[in-house]
């Protein structure tokens, strides 16, 4: 099977590097020459566009970073819709379900692509191992085709055979990660300001019922440590947050918590800048702390 994959960032690089050494033949394209010029070293073929990758690839995987982007890659000029040998368009950037829908119909309505949505979630090292959820929906022939390139990147959840539903369900995963980064960023404040050593909180709350994925990885990585370089940025974890409680309130549904966090990703994401890495929300708060 012939693959085109654009977007070489943080996470499609390592997904490229995955399929590459799974044997899989691949045309890429990243508008930045320096993340494509890695992929290219590994054995992948270099395109100019993304019309190019989709001129040699019947399936083009996608991981950029925001629902404009993709459009733009998609319908834009040099984009892949008007591709004639593509008939497979996967989308593993969190671009949310209102994008997912749009394009899937406009590709429907031209007749020869179908739409995928298989966002991940797992990060950097998750998307190093092979060890990421990969949360698929979209036509049930066109997935179970794909399921063994999937499979590449981790465990594959099938949430629906309409586009969208694996966006949907991103969206509730990321906004919980991101809660609890931020409450895990206050209570170890609140604990540093007292005193307690954050190393004894940490120990002591993961074998205990506050216990969480930020305080297992986040914290011990890229906090404590000072480095604040988990793998993610700002700006994406902010637009997913704003993604999910936009989706939420246009569905009726309240969202107390994840308002709150929407607002504290925007101060974080204008205090510290979009490319800075979400943990920043920890320095935020330290900072109004005083710790
Ligand atoms: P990134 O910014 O590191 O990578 C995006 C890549 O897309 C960059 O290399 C950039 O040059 C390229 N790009 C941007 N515009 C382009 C265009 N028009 N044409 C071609 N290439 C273009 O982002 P990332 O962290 O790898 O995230 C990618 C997606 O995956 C995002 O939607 C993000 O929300 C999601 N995600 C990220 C993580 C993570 O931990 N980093 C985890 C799960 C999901």
């Amino acid at each position: 099977m012939e693959l085109g994959f654009i977007g070489l960032g943080q996470m499609g690089s390592r997904m490229a590097i995955r399929l590459l050494d799974a044997g899989y033949s691949l045309t890429v394209f990243d508008r930045d020459e320096a993340a494509m010029a890695k992929i290219v070293a590994r054995g992948a073929r270099r395109a100019s566009s993304a019309a190019e990758v989709a001129a040699a690839s019947e399936t083009v995987l996608m991981s950029l970073p925001t629902p404009d982007v993709v459009r733009n890659v998609v319908f834009g000029p040099a984009g892949i819709a008007d591709s004639n040998r593509t008939t497979k368009l996967v989308d593993l950037s969190t671009t949310g379900p209102r994008m997912a829908t749009q394009i899937a119909a406009e590709l429907d309505k031209a007749g020869r692509i179908s739409l995928i949505d298989a966002p991940v979630s797992g990060g950097t090292n998750g998307a190093e191992k092979g060890t990421l959820a990969v949360m698929v929906s979209g036509e049930q022939n066109a997935v179970e085709t794909l399921r063994p390139v999937l499979s590449v990147f981790g465990k594959v959840f099938v949430c629906g055979d309409k586009p969208g539903m694996g966006q949907t369900l991103k969206l509730a995963n990321n906004i919980i990660a991101v809660a609890a980064l931020a409450i895990s960023s206050e209570a170890m404040a609140m604990g540093a300001k007292a005193g307690l050593d954050p190393q004894i909180m940490i120990d002591t709350i993961m074998a205990s019922s506050g216990g969480n994925v930020a305080l297992r990885d986040k914290f011990p990585k890229a906090v404590l440590t000072g480095t604040f370089d988990f793998g993610f940025a700002t700006g994406l974890s902010y637009k997913d947050v704003r993604l999910c409680v936009d989706e939420a309130e246009g569905m009726g549904v309240p969202m107390v918590v994840g308002a709150a966090v929407r607002q504290l990703m925007a101060v974080t994401n204008a205090t510290f800048g979009a490319d800075s890495d979400f943990t920043s929300v920890a320095r935020v708060v330290e900072g109004w702390a005083g710790t």
